[in-house]
């Protein structure tokens, strides 16, 4: 929604916290200690945040387990930087959201986005897709760090490889072609330390795809594992390179090619560096932002991911 949407909507702070109490409880707001669910609350007037138990006689927080718990700030600036996060199509960095929001300490600029994007994370693909899938990997990180100068010597010639085989960090997504869905995860090493076997790549497909979806793919051997029979039913179409473009038997993998190329703008433009360790969060918000094409859907969603 627009700055001024959310101004119309959200005038005070207690209309924000109104917001989050629905979204977190629906009508059926049960006390944390006792379980009771209570139709009327009393709120505590000194403490808005707080509601009262008339039956094992506790106070508890409407805010206990949500996001929003221990926070200093004024909710209506959660709920606005949530908003950001949503119509900023490429993301937004934590320097950017401190500016928008005036706060004082990038640190709690970071603490708000990184808790936003683990809210997103929680957004489950359960067999989701179906008819027709889009598969593809990619490979995203600059050099990986040197931890000394005796680093190994296999690590440091696989430095700037492109492509698989590289030591930067894989990435499979899986874009449904009905709907536009994507849902992207990394690939880490196996137990044996491979990745993109098979197998993994399988797993993907098994999480998110219903029985019977045809699964486009490039000709990388990791999916010749679509070609055996399987309990899913997945049947696989390879893309074949050496048919001229324009016969359009519609086999492809442009779209989740599209998502890899919005997905790096973003990580490059806009956060510069991302590390390992936060990749899958990153991923997560740009997955999240594009399957709902309804900004205001997809801003209710987030709050309630966010209570959850
Ligand atoms: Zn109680």
């Amino acid at each position: 929604m627009t700055y001024f949407e959310f101004q119309q909507m959200f005038q005070t702070e207690q209309d924000a916290l109104n917001f989050i109490i629905e979204k977190k409880y629906g009508d059926e707001l049960y006390c944390p200690k006792c379980g009771t669910v209570h139709k009327k609350l009393y709120r505590q007037h000194y403490k808005p945040k707080n509601v009262y138990c008339d039956n094992c006689k506790n106070e508890f927080s409407v805010l206990t387990g949500t996001i929003f718990e221990n926070t200093h700030l004024d909710l209506r600036m959660w709920l606005y930087a949530i908003n950001l996060v949503i119509i900023s199509r490429k993301g937004i960095s934590a320097m950017q959201l401190q500016r928008e929001l005036g706060m004082k300490s990038y640190k709690g600029a970071w603490r708000m986005m990184k808790l936003i994007r683990e809210a997103m994370g929680k957004e489950e693909m359960n067999e989701v897709f179906e008819a027709i899938v889009e598969i593809d990997e990619t490979y995203v990180g600059g050099k990986p760090r040197k931890k000394n100068k005796h680093d190994d010597k296999e690590d440091n010639d696989h430095f700037n490889k492109r492509g698989r085989g590289t030591s930067k960090t894989a990435i499979v997504g899986v874009k449904e072609r009905g709907t536009g869905k994507v849902h992207a995860v990394v690939a880490n090493k196996d137990k044996e330390g491979k990745k993109l076997t098979g197998k993994q790549l399988f797993k993907v497909l098994d999480k998110v795809c219903k029985p019977n979806t045809k699964v486009m793919t490039d000709q990388f051997s990791g999916y010749n594992i679509l070609d055996k029979e399987n309990d899913k039913n997945f049947v696989r179409l390879q893309v074949d390179h050496n048919v001229i473009y324009s016969m359009g038997n519609g086999i492809h993998t442009n779209g989740i090619e599209s998502f890899w190329a919005l997905l790096k703008r973003g990580i490059h433009g806009i956060f510069h560096h991302v590390s390992v360790a936060y990749l899958q969060s990153y991923i997560n918000e740009f997955c999240f932002r594009l399957n709902y094409r309804n900004n205001d859907e997809a801003f209710d969603r987030l709050v309630c991911l966010a209570v959850k």
